[in-house]
């Protein structure tokens, strides 16, 4: 696409900790408010705070489908990071429990 690529960035997470991550998600159906069972879950167990009404877990959020996906990852995009450090313009930042935290050592790793 004519895009000269300096550097690429992995973020990476175990499988373990990922399949942990997206299995606790629930979200409001109504409003679209995020919650997860482990990190921030809503007051009553399956009840939106903001609306009121009932979490789901979302297709995307289902084990099977996680794990799916995490197959497709392994199969189809890891490969990239062979071609990418072969050329030196690789970096992997492990994935944290803070957003912010990730952000900090990815911007890190765009300079170094
Ligand atoms: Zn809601």
């Amino acid at each position: 696409m004519g895009v000269q690529i300096d550097k690429v960035i992995e973020i990476y997470v175990p499988d373990e900790t990922i399949t942990r991550r997206m299995s606790g998600r629930r979200v409001c159906l109504d409003c679209g408010a995020t919650y997860h069972t482990e990190f921030k879950p809503p007051r009553q167990e399956g009840v939106c705070d903001a609306c009121g009404k009932e979490l789901v877990i979302r297709k995307d959020d289902e084990p099977a489908t996680v794990l799916g996906r995490l197959k497709t990852y392994h199969e189809q995009t890891e490969p990239l990071k062979d071609y990418y450090g072969k050329q030196g313009k690789l970096r992997t930042v492990e994935g944290q429990e803070k957003l912010e935290e990730t952000t900090k050592l990815t911007l890190a790793a765009l300079k170094a």
